[in-house]
Formats: structure tokens, sequence, C-alpha cells
């Protein structure tokens, strides 16, 4: 049975750092003009409110993107990321990652999204409706195994489970294992939390996990991190990181920029910091 509900998170700090990561890929994918495939193994509702009653029982996004929200800076990722977002926060509102894979991509583009939840599947399709996206009501590792090698041939996978079940590391490192040899030269981005010390057996699985991906024979392999808080004997989710596989070219100094200005933004004390590192380097 699964539990998690994106609603509660939406717009959070991890939400940030993912969204931006993955407009970064999809717009090196848009310099040239020839299709791109976008598949994104958990989907989630697409849109959510910010008003809601899920969204304010935590109310995430206040640290998150209501904060980026007041950026004074002149990042041009940041500042193409606030422009997306405009029109739904404006409207209390956060276009989640099929959302944005959707403003940012172009007719001839193809766009795959799958979600298991009952109900998140339903409004995943009520929000979002385009002639170039196909929605899947599947596990996401499975479906992806599926369609790959996608048609067309270049483009970028976004896996970012809830990691509820203690054995999500493992699946998505397998899965990753295999996505890599039916598709050597997509581009992964895999978002992963980074927990405080109470959460020590989770910590445990994510750790194998990059490890395991840092074995596989992949063009490059990077992870970009954020960290807004210090981890005390009581912190949830103190940060968030992406592992990203077949990572564009000149993607490092942008995000290595934009997290320099997310430290800065949304970091809650003076443990904020970011990581960022190649864990298997090539061209
Ligand atoms: N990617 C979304 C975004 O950035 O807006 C948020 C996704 S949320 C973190 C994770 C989603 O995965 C939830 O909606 C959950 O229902 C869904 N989910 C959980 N297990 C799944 C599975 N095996 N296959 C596909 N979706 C799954």
């Amino acid at each position: 049975m699964l539990s998690y509900r994106h609603g509660f998170h939406a717009g959070n700090h991890g939400d940030v750092i993912k969204h931006l990561c993955q407009l970064l890929i999809l717009e090196k994918l848009k310099e040239k003009n020839k299709p791109f495939i976008y598949l994104d193994t958990h989907s989630g509702a697409g849109i959510y409110d910010l008003a809601s009653e899920e969204s304010k029982k935590t109310d995430e996004h206040i640290q998150g993107v209501s904060k980026l929200e007041g950026y004074q800076g002149d990042n041009p990722a940041i500042l193409h990321y606030l422009k997306l977002l405009k029109p739904y926060t404006s409207d209390s509102c956060y276009p989640g990652s099929p959302e944005l894979a959707r403003i940012a991509s172009r007719e001839q583009d193809k766009l795959v999204f799958m979600e298991l939840h009952n109900t998140e599947i339903g409004n995943l399709k009520r929000n979002i409706r385009a002639n170039n996206v196909m929605i899947h009501h599947r596990d996401g590792l499975e479906g992806l195994l599926a369609l790959l090698p996608p048609k067309p041939n270049r483009g970028m996978v976004l896996i970012d489970p809830s990691y509820e079940l203690a054995d999500d590391y493992n699946l998505v490192s397998k899965a990753a294992t295999s996505a890599v040899r039916k598709w050597p030269t997509g581009t992964f981005a895999i978002w992963y939390p980074i927990l405080g010390q109470r959460s020590i057996m989770k910590q445990r699985r994510c750790a194998t996990m990059l490890e395991e991906l840092s074995l596989l024979p992949v063009k490059n392999l990077l992870l970009a991190e954020l960290i807004v808080e210090q981890d005390t004997a009581d912190s949830g989710m103190i940060g968030s990181g992406m592992a990203i596989i077949n990572t564009p070219w000149q993607f490092y100094p942008k995000i290595q920029s934009v997290l320099s200005e997310l430290v800065e933004v949304l970091g809650q004390d003076h443990h904020a910091k970011s990581n960022l590192e190649w864990k298997v380097e090539g061209e």
C-alpha cells in the first residue's frame, strides 16, 4: 500500500534542487532541433495546490520555493525556473516534474509519465493533457525497463521515488543498472534524500545505492547535493541530492553556481552547504 502523497511536500527544498536540475538538462536537450524523450518514473499529481489542507499541514514550501521567490540575484537558471513557476505560484500552486517537463518541452518531444498510486494517477491525468504526453498507471521502474531503448533515442529519465519502503534504494540501483545497459546514452537523474542521524539505516541504504551507481559503466556520474540545516538528533530530511548519470556537457558549472545561490537563499543555519562531486569522471 502506498501512503506517500507528494502534496504534503510540494515546493520544498528537495523539489527546488530536483526541478532546477531537471530544467537544466531539458534546456540542454533543446539546444538541438531533434526531438527528445522525457521519461518520469514517479510522476506524482503533476500540479499541487499550496493552499490545500495537505500542503498547509507541513508548509514545506515556505522553506523552499516560497523563500526562493524573493531571489534578488542574477543566476540565469534560477531566474528561468522562477519565470516558469510564476503563473502557478501566483495562483498558490506548484508544478511538479511532469508539468515542468510539459511546459519546458516542444511539440516534437515525447513525454512519458508513470505513476502507481491509484488516486495520484487520476489527479495526474486530470492535471496534464497534451498531445505529446503519454501517462501510464504502472510501476515506474518496471515501466522504464519495458520502454528502453526509447524512440527517439536522445533524452532523459527522472527517477524520483518517495523511498517510503526500505527496499526502494536497492530497487533504484537495480533498475538503473539494467536501464543504462539498455540505453547507454540516456541521461538519468535520480533524486535522493539526505536524512539526519535518526535515520541511520536509510542513510546507509542510500550510501550503498550511490556506491553501486558509481560502479556502473557510464560516461560520468555527478552528485549534486544541497544541505539546508544542521543534522541534530531529531532532524528529518536535512537536504537532498541528484545523482546524474551521463551528465550533459557544461551542466557542472551551471549547477555549481545554482547551488551556491541556493545555499545562501535556502540555508536555514550556518551548517547549510552544497556538495558537487564526480563519482565517475569522464568526457
Ligand atoms: N516527481 C514528482 C515531482 O517532482 O513533482 C514527485 C514524485 S513523488 C516524490 C513520488 C511518487 O511516486 C508518488 O506520487 C508515489 O505515489 C509514486 N510511486 C511510489 N511508488 C511507485 C512506483 N513503484 N512506481 C511509480 N510511482 C510510484
